[in-house]
């Protein structure tokens, strides 16, 4: 298998991008969707900007330096990247801030209707924004399996919110059909676009989103709590100081102020994606994000995704070489996945354990899941052939019985 992975390899045509990233000898990285790598320009990016335009400019740099339009310049190269157009993606705050923002710009946008409507199952704190708005009197939450999500889309509901790949299955939703099927019942729709933004190509704008959020830490490799990402489509944008029932974000920070430097004591809100920002942006994080994003952006999504394809596919060539079985919860066909694949097993804890002091790191998911990412911009096709030799090994010889694989961490 390492023969064969290794003429993969030098057939690759983003072969050359993995020297970009700092991935540290000897590990396997299987779990760029949870945190994504270091890109190696990141570290003196961020030495100039903490050494010349803070330590040496201050204050001057939010002009000189263009600090005050970060936001703005970050989403808009994020934008291609998710089918939008520039002016109508914004980077801030985090994907959860920027949940709460959006549903209750949406349930403010549908007076007379209070459903938000989800899957049992989708990520925690999507959910959970959905509760927090229902025990303030604001929102109702829905909660329907996905193959009945067409059924309970009904004249009650303001907004569909789901994830476009699952964070522990990786399965995708077709965004198009759902977002009509919305549409058609009167309803808005926010896509989470945290597992499949910067892995897989994302087509907002034909699919007629009206509403996205993002995550910069995973993918687009920003650093751990990256700022986030949100999209609003321009039909929702309001025109500059007029009042009427589009975008209406509840967070009214002076950020996202038309003229924050008028120190106005009424708010105003921003046209578009602007009136989403609430306080002073984090200048480091975004500057971080920023090199993240440009790598992707050179390497090209159409082309990391076709590679993460092919790598997850080779991945489970080699398990079966290796004789693993191991029951995959991820669809099968690719081309319904995201850029993961989930295995569920009884002891996934612990073999997760094990296989990361082997230097493999994937992850694992409550209760059962074994999840591995494939980030293509930085993994080998021999990386994918030394995992599952590992996998192999940890199972055979049972070495994740040993007690120091069984003790939960914090984070897992
Ligand atoms: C990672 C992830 C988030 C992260 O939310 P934060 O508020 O940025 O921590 C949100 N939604 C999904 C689906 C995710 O996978």
């Amino acid at each position: 298998m390492l023969e064969r992975a290794r003429s993969l390899d030098a057939a690759d045509p983003l072969a050359q991008f993995r020297e970009r990233f700092d991935v540290p000898e000897g590990v396997v990285y299987l779990d760029g969707n949870s945190l994504g790598c270091l890109p190696r320009a990141t570290p003196a990016r961020l030495e100039q900007v903490v050494r010349e335009e803070w330590g040496r400019n201050l204050i001057r740099s939010w002009n000189s330096a263009d600090w005050i339009h970060l936001p703005q310049r970050v989403g808009g190269k994020i934008a291609p990247l998710i089918g939008a157009q520039p002016h109508e993606v914004i980077a801030c705050d985090s994907v959860s801030v920027n949940l709460y923002k959006l549903i209750s710009a949406a349930l403010a946008m549908r007076p007379g209707r209070k459903v938000v409507l989800s899957e049992p199952g989708n990520f925690p704190t999507d959910v959970y924004m959905i509760e927090g708005l229902e025990k303030q009197g604001l929102a109702e939450r829905r909660l329907v399996e996905r193959d009945q999500l067409l059924e309970a889309l009904d004249e009650d509901v303001a907004l569909l919110l789901l994830t476009h790949a699952h964070y522990k299955t990786g399965e995708l939703f077709n965004m198009e059909a759902l977002t009509r099927a919305a549409h058609e019942k009167g309803a808005l729709v926010l896509w989470d676009l945290s597992h499949s933004g910067g892995a897989l190509p994302v087509h907002l704008a034909d699919c007629k989103a009206d509403f996205a959020v993002g995550c910069g830490y995973k993918y687009l490799n920003g650093g751990p709590g990256a700022p986030a990402y949100a999209f609003v489509a321009t039909e929702h944008h309001i025109a500059d100081n007029v009042e009427d029932s589009a975008l209406r974000q509840p967070l009214s920070g002076w950020m996202g102020h038309a003229r924050p430097f008028a120190f106005s004591d009424d708010y105003t809100p921003a046209a578009g994606v602007d009136s989403l920002l609430c306080g002073t942006p984090g200048i480091l994080g975004l500057v971080a994000l920023e090199v993240g994003v440009d790598l992707i952006a050179e390497i090209g999504i159409e082309r990391l995704y076709a590679k993460s394809q092919k790598l997850s596919e080779f991945f489970r060539q080699c398990l079966a070489e290796n004789g693993v079985e191991m029951e995959l919860v991820s669809p099968s066909n690719p081309a319904e996945r995201g850029s993961q694949l989930s295995f569920r097993h009884e002891e996934a804890y612990a073999i997760c354990q094990a296989l990361i002091a082997r230097g493999v790191i994937g992850d694992f998911r409550d209760p059962d899941i074994l999840r591995f990412g494939f980030a293509p911009a930085y993994l080998r096709f021999e990386d994918m052939a030394e995992a599952a030799r590992h996998l192999a090994e940890v199972l055979d010889s049972g070495e994740w019985q040993r007690a120091e694989f069984q003790e939960r961490a914090a984070v897992t």
